[in-house]
């Protein structure tokens, strides 16, 4: 029974958009309740950003300890145990969907386990895992449903098990001596890093120009530079024809420079991109408005249909789970009722290779495309004390700044921690600070911030480092 004056809310999925929109709404004094069919944290903890971040670590942490004799320590490296790297990853992981369990609690929203679809506008019907039916009303509805990997019309993908998606590249029996990864977007390129740390021979195959189509065309291509001096082979115009067993191997031949080449792996690792997960929710029948099951919202996070809401990877836009909780944030806001408008502005895009790389507003590119006035300053990180002992000065900070207001449009890092670094850039994009905000700013020594200041100075051409 509803509580007095309480407005109830549903949230539909437990990813980082549906768990912290829950959160939210629960602070605002709504009576929440959260309906997950598999596990609470979504991919982001179960299957993604998490789980790829501790094999990322422990790979990073492998390419240290074969170089710790340059930092005067002797060690020996016997190589990896992969059960104990796969137990960490789990440990990692279940810590945190504990956490958010707990969460979910001290929040008192309640949890249902099962299968949501719309039965009506304001009322869904639960199925639950032993086959059991609930039907709930609801004054407000978020969806956020999130996405799962999606399966390209290549021949021979589906049918060989070799061919595995994210998920399952996540969790190999053992590591594998050969990788081909199709796709050169994020999940390929940091996937294609971990392998290639811990031995694999990587070959990634990308049907675009570049790799990471989002970021900053001249850091990606010295990122490209960096991977395939680590040895990944790199192909980008190159287009996968079809996977075919050979052997215990697998056999992937590509189109490339108007040839057909053969490629043998022992895995496959189909990295094309993601798809919403809207089927069982009966969007149609309802009248919720979606394009292929991509839900449309507006900048309040509202559907086409009164009080329900949709954020985060059901959106089929952005997929990145700051983004989804973001946006979560905002769907509970207004379905508590305040009145906010979502502005993805701010929104970093980050990539943890090695070095990692991230940006946020507009790169170079972009600007040109709009017709922006803009002007750029660069630094390299050769020239920054920390970046040189950390990873030998590799890597480079980019600054676009509007030519008129000289406000800061964009910045582009790559290098360590760039992924932390983006944190300070994001807030100048957000509060439309100028290139001399940031000159103002004492940054500590050393540090690698201090190479976000000297980016900003190289644009006024008044760099101290570089000559
Ligand atoms: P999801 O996390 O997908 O959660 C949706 C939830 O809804 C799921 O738990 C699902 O079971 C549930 N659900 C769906 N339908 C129903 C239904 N009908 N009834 C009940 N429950 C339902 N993003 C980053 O920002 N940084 C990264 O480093 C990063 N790395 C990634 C690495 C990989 C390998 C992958 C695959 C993704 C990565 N992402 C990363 C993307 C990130 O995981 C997603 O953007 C994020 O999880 C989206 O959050 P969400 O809440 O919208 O959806």
């Amino acid at each position: 029974p509803k509580k007095e004056g309480k407005t109830t809310v549903a949230i539909i999925g437990g990813g980082p958009g549906g768990y912290v929109a829950a959160i939210r709404a629960a602070q605002l004094g709504g009576e929440v309740t959260l309906i997950e069919k598999n596990k609470l944290g979504g991919t982001c903890l179960n299957v993604g950003c998490i789980p790829t971040k501790v094999l990322l670590h422990s790979a990073e942490a492998l390419a240290e300890a074969k170089e710790m004799a340059q930092l005067g320590i002797n060690v020996e490296v016997k190589g990896i145990d992969w059960s104990k790297v796969q137990a960490k990853k789990s440990a990692v992981t279940n810590q945190l969907v504990s956490g958010v369990s707990g969460l979910m609690k001290a929040n008192k929203i309640k949890v249902i386990e099962g299968v949501a679809s719309f039965a009506s506008k304001d009322t869904l019907t639960v199925t639950k895992k032993d086959g059991s039916k609930e039907n709930l009303t609801f004054d407000k509805i978020i969806i956020a449903a999130g996405s799962v990997p999606a399966v390209p019309p290549i021949p021979g993908v589906k049918e060989n098990a070799s061919c595995v998606d994210s998920t399952g590249a996540l969790s190999f029996e053992a590591v594998p001596k050969s990788l081909l990864v199709i796709g050169g977007g994020v999940i390929g390129i940091e996937l294609a890093t971990a392998y290639s740390r811990f031995g694999t021979e990587v070959t990634v195959v990308e049907a675009m120009s570049k790799l990471l189509p989002m970021m900053d065309g001249e850091l990606t291509a010295q990122l490209r530079k960096m991977m395939e001096a680590r040895g990944i082979k790199i192909m980008t115009d190159a287009k996968v024809q079809s996977v075919e067993a050979s052997g215990t191997a697998t056999k992937v031949n590509v189109e490339v420079g108007g040839k057909v080449e053969a490629f043998t792996a022992e895995k496959v690792l189909v990295a094309v991109g993601r798809r919403t997960d809207t089927e069982a929710l009966n969007l149609d029948a309802v009248g919720i408005a979606n394009d292929r099951g991509r839900i449309s919202v507006n900048d309040k996070m509202e559907t086409n249909v009164a009080n329900v809401y949709a954020i985060g990877d059901c959106l089929g836009k952005v997929m990145l789970a700051h983004v989804a909780s973001a946006q979560g944030e905002i769907a509970a806001e207004n379905a508590l009722g305040e009145d906010v408008l979502y502005d993805g502005a701010t929104n970093p895009s980050c990539v943890y290779t090695d070095p990692e790389f991230a940006g946020v507003g507009l790169t170079e590119e972009k600007a040109k495309e709009l017709g922006i006035g803009f002007k750029v300053g660069k630094f390299p990180l050769m020239a920054n004390g920390k970046a040189l002992i950390m990873n030998g000065g590799v890597g480079m900070i980019k600054f676009i700044i509007g030519e008129e207001y000289k406000e800061v449009l964009g910045v582009h890092i790559l290098g360590p921690r760039a992924t932390d670094l983006i944190g300070e850039c994001a807030l100048a994009v957000g509060m439309e600070a100028t290139v001399e905000d940031i000159i103002a700013t004492i940054h500590a020594h050393p540090t690698v911030t201090e190479a976000v200041r000297e980016a900003a100075l190289a644009a006024e051409k008044r760099a101290i480092h570089i000559p």
